[in-house]
């Protein structure tokens, strides 16, 4: 044990406190470490992080207790506010402002302490004494070394005195006004490193506390964006750091520095004031009450200047989910274009930068279908000049673009390219023009989310692909109806259900070549889709459920008919200027029993949205008694070339294996097959021909080659 105690002071960094020993020993400090029987070399590897064996030495050697010895080693900020290498206990550079060789000082705290230095005032983040509010100094104003960036020589026994003689204690300083920004952003500093953690501004909502290393990694982004905004506009040009009050204290201030900083530069900036101005700017953007006002504080960043190559350009924020990319991408948001907004997601609580390439695109269409479904879009608001159907297929392809880094085709594309990529481009650009433009794009985001955790329980991409011409054909339509006691079913009622259906189960409009055959200009067939919700019974709807559900089966295809996420996700956005449950049920009924009460016309006269009308009447379908039937004008008949004959409608219905089995290997009457097929023989022995199936009277039916007559 050394004859004389000296104990350190607080903050004190260990190589000051081992001068202060030797001093008060009177010794040179290199007769100390030979006393202790530490290596010279070792002085400053002992400020990081010395060793066991070392530590054990001091602690006998002195009596001051590990831990206190510790913590006047920068290895107390180890990964906090610096980083030092397992294995070489050399700091690491890659930690935000971490690596920076000797200390800058307080010339008044030195003053005050008769030469003690401070451990803190070797972190990159330190840059004002927040006691005597002055800025930090980095060099001895004679010789412009940096303080105790050399190993202090072995000899010198003044504490505060520079290798080159000058005394460092009376160095002139900056003084900052009381209260001013630069030092409060300091003591924000300080704070989250001495708790190891941020709770203010941004940081206080809930899920978005965090430590203090993530903390000045956001800090570190936004002041190098500060800098580089300095160095082209001037420092004074950088809001929030209030140099006007300390301009004339220096003519940097003015001028800004040299170069522009790259946004994850983890150097720290050479001198304390352009780290004050960064990290103050930094922090007073941080200290917005949420990400969102945060954005609008950065604003100044991104006005002004190229958007790819300024201080706020969106490039950096590629990979980086950080507080400090969303703030930045906050910030560009009122530029973006709707198509931008979605792809960069500034919808959401957190923004971030479109990181979807095809593959995951695919996925996620795999849970979309092409139009939104029912539940929801009536749940959405109209919007003027764009019909519901529009809307229907543009939302599932806005969805799909939230975060999406393809090009608009491919989003269409992996839909079933219901829309074109010039069309959604377009149609967002009028939708993005709407007033109800925040909620829908808000919509679309949560879903997006909520659909990369949750996959739907329905393949839609594979529901788009199946062939639909087996569901509900003629021949079931007519079991189906006659079952039901539907009295004289038309075909215009079958091509109505059929359509109705494939769009139930396939989650997509349906396809062209599903609309001709019936009659019916597609057009108006479209139309009569959309009506047929109010014709359509509670025994109706469950029996071409159970047909949907059969025809699945017989796909080989496990999964509910039909689903929708939670509506509570896109509750409280305001969407729905008209709630379905406001709707009188028993109204709607009894003025759809009119067949001329379209659901549009139900729409105007109800005061809601088409969507929502064909929604409640889905959930309440009407009773069979006082069902409706498809308006008159509707069921006019637009004879045209394309008009289906009775061959073409027999060629979609009974295709030729089925035939070929009923008549050729079953030998049933042609009257049976013609009455099961609602045709007859006539019709039939034509269909027959087209699929040059012989005749069986010719050839021998299953019942053998008619016998010779006996003679
Ligand atoms: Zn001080
Ligand atoms: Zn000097």
């Amino acid at each position: 044990m050394l004859p004389v105690r000296v104990a350190p002071v607080a903050g004190e960094a260990i190589d000051s406190w081992l001068e202060a020993l030797a001093r008060s020993l009177d010794l040179s400090l290199g007769q100390l470490f030979g006393l202790l029987g530490i290596s010279k070399r070792r002085q400053h590897a002992l400020v990081r992080r010395p060793t066991p064996a070392e530590i054990a030495i001091l602690v006998e050697g002195t009596g001051v207790p590990a831990p206190v010895l510790l913590a006047m080693t920068l290895s107390r900020y180890n990964g906090i506010a610096t980083e030092l290498d397992d294995n070489t206990g050399l700091v690491n550079r890659s930690f935000p402002f971490a690596e920076r060789a000797g200390s800058r000082y307080c010339p008044e705290c030195l003053v005050e302490t008769a030469g003690r230095w401070q451990l803190q005032w070797r972190l990159g983040w330190s840059f004002v004494c927040v006691r005597h509010r002055c800025f930090l100094i980095d060099i001895c104003p004679d010789c412009a070394r940096r303080a105790r960036k050399e190993p202090t020589p072995l000899r010198c026994a003044v504490p505060s005195r520079c290798p080159c003689g000058a005394d460092l204690a009376s160095s002139r300083v900056m003084t900052l006004p009381e209260s001013h920004a630069i030092v409060a952003a300091q003591q924000v500093i300080l704070d989250v490193i001495e708790h190891n953690r941020a709770a203010f501004g941004v940081y206080a909502t809930s899920g978005y506390q965090q430590s203090a290393r993530e903390t000045l990694r956001d800090v570190m982004k936004l002041a190098n964006r500060a800098l580089s905004y300095a160095s082209i506009y001037g420092f004074r040009a950088v809001k929030f750091a209030d140099l006007a009050t300390v301009a004339s204290a220096r003519d940097s201030t003015v001028t800004g520095p040299v170069r522009q900083r790259r946004t994850r530069n983890a150097k720290p900036p050479l001198w304390a004031f352009d780290t004050a101005v960064g990290v103050t700017a930094a922090v007073e953007i941080l200290q917005a009450p949420n990400l969102k006002e945060a954005g609008v504080r950065a604003r100044w960043l991104v006005e002004g200047q190229s958007i790819e190559r300024g201080p706020g350009e969106l490039r950096s924020c590629f990979g980086d989910e950080s507080i400090a990319a969303a703030i930045v991408i906050n910030a560009h948001a009122p530029n973006m274009l709707a198509i931008g907004q979605l792809r960069w997601r500034t919808a959401l609580l957190q923004p971030r930068a479109p990181d979807r390439r095809k593959e995951g695109l695919r996925r996620m269409a795999a849970s979309l279908p092409a139009m939104l479904w029912p539940p929801w879009l009536a749940r959405f608001p109209s919007v003027a000049g764009m019909r519901s159907s529009k809307l229907s297929i543009l939302l599932p392809a806005a969805t799909l673009l939230v975060g999406a880094i393809t090009r608009p085709s491919d989003v269409c594309e992996c839909l079933g390219g219901f829309l074109s990529g010039i069309g959604l481009g377009q149609s967002l650009v009028v939708l993005g023009e709407t007033p109800q433009w925040p909620a829908i794009s808000a919509a679309a985001s949560r879903l997006n989310e909520y659909l990369d955790e949750h996959p739907a329980p329905i393949d839609y991409d594979r529901r788009r692909q199946l062939k639909y011409a087996t569901l509900l054909t003629w021949s079931s339509w007519q079991t189906l109806s006659r079952d039901l006691g539907m009295a004289a079913t038309t075909e215009e009622e079958w091509a109505a259900a059929r359509c109705y259906l494939i769009e139930k189960v396939s989650g997509s409009p349906t396809a062209k070549e599903d609309l001709v055959g019936y009659g019916l200009r597609p057009r108006d067939l479209r139309g009569i889709v959309r009506d047929f919700p109010r014709v359509m019974t509670a025994q109706l709807a469950r029996r071409l459920d159970g047909e949907a559900r059969a025809f699945l089966r017989h796909k080989g295809i496990n999964e509910p008919l039909s689903w929708h996420p939670p509506l509570d996700l896109v509750a409280g956005l305001g969407l729905s200027a008209q709630d379905p449950a406001a709707i009188d049920i028993d109204l709607m009924h009894r003025l759809a029993t009119d067949r001329k009460m379209t659901v549009t016309k139900l729409a105007n006269r109800l005061g809601a949205e088409p969507p929502v009308i064909r929604y409640l009447f889905e959930q309440h379908p009407m009773a069979a008694d006082t069902r409706s039937r498809l308006p008159k004008p509707l069921l006019r008949r637009h004879r045209d070339p394309q008009v289906l004959t009775e061959i073409d409608r027999l060629l979609r219905d009974l295709d030729e294996a089925t035939l070929r089995d009923l008549y050729s290997s079953q030998g049933l009457p042609v009257k049976v097959i013609a009455e099961r097929y609602a045709t007859n023989g006539v019709q039939l022995s034509k269909l027959r021909k087209r699929y040059a199936i012989p005749n069986r009277d010719r050839t021998g039916g299953p019942t053998g080659p008619r016998r010779p007559r006996e003679r």
